[in-house]
């Protein structure tokens, strides 16, 4: 069979599980072929289609994300790696460094953390953005914390970053690491796994995504640290579910933080700014 024409019947059968059946059976076959797309598609289509095609073809069938099969993906404008051990970084995300570029127009913060930096996307952004910027990125997921270092090495931040097994439900964790100008989170946040996608569900970790009744535990626990992290003018950026802005601004207000909504390009409030 051709490439082309597998391509077609890939498409038709990976319409059962994916919105994009035909963009992730071309970026399968990239892969399958060691090419980028693109040149798949001027070069490729008449070739024998390649033997490894139909095993990642049954991983996807088996609502694998993509993003795992082909072990990498892009966040503002940067590919990293992801396995398992880390969620996929989503578009969404972007809302707070979008955010972050805002709230700190002028003022290029000198220190940065991540809170639960997982595949270092956030972390990695933001050292991008400020070329003077150093900052670290802590989790409690030991199987992140590679992902995270090895992402920042190849987007050439490395040298400025330290990524540290952290929890911060655990006291003490932030002592002797100072303060911060900004503060980055994507806690997780989601309440009851029927409000997600079967791929999310069966194959991301749980520990990013779920976080208790309400999915408001991960704040309650990080938010009343925040005013003892920022150091004078500093601001945080924290994501949530588009329907927690209020009772998150309210947890924040108890510390006596002050909340401004960030929308995503849904338009859907997405990341709260915190001071
Ligand atoms: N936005 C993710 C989702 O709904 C959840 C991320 C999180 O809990 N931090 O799939």
């Amino acid at each position: 069979m051709t490439v082309r024409a597998a391509l077609r019947d890939a498409t038709e059968q990976l319409g059962a599980v994916s919105p994009s059946a035909r963009l992730d059976a071309e970026l399968l076959m990239a892969a399958a072929l060691g090419v980028p797309r693109g040149e798949l598609l001027l070069r490729h289509l008449d070739e024998a289609v390649p033997a490894g095609f139909a095993p990642l073809q049954r991983r996807r069938l088996g609502h694998e994300p993509i993003a795992y099969i082909l072990g990498h993906a892009e966040f503002y404008g940067i590919e990293l790696i992801v396995t398992p051990s880390v969620l996929i970084p989503r578009g969404d995300s972007e809302t707070l460094i979008d955010a972050a570029i805002r709230a700190l127009a002028g003022r290029p913060p000198a220190r940065a953390l991540d809170c639960g930096t997982g595949s270092g996307a956030l972390l990695i952004a933001a050292l991008a953005q400020w070329p003077g910027a150093h900052g670290i990125g802590i989790d409690r997921s030991l199987g992140a914390l590679p992902v995270a270092a090895a992402n920042a090495a190849r987007a050439g931040v490395g040298e400025r970053a330290r990524i540290l097994h952290r929890d911060w439900d655990t006291p003490g964790w932030a002592s002797g690491l100072g303060r911060f100008d900004l503060v980055l989170a994507n806690p997780p946040y989601v309440e009851d796994e029927a409000e997600l996608e079967r791929p999310v569900r069966e194959h991301e970790p749980a520990g990013a995504l779920f976080a208790g009744p309400a999915g408001l535990d991960a704040y309650r626990r990080l938010l009343p640290q925040l005013p003892a992290l920022l150091a004078p003018g500093g601001v945080a950026l924290v994501e949530i579910g588009w329907q927690q802005a209020e009772a998150v601004a309210a947890i924040g207000g108890e510390s006596g933080l002050s909340a401004t909504v960030h929308r995503d390009l849904g338009n859907r409030p997405r990341a709260l700014e915190f001071k």
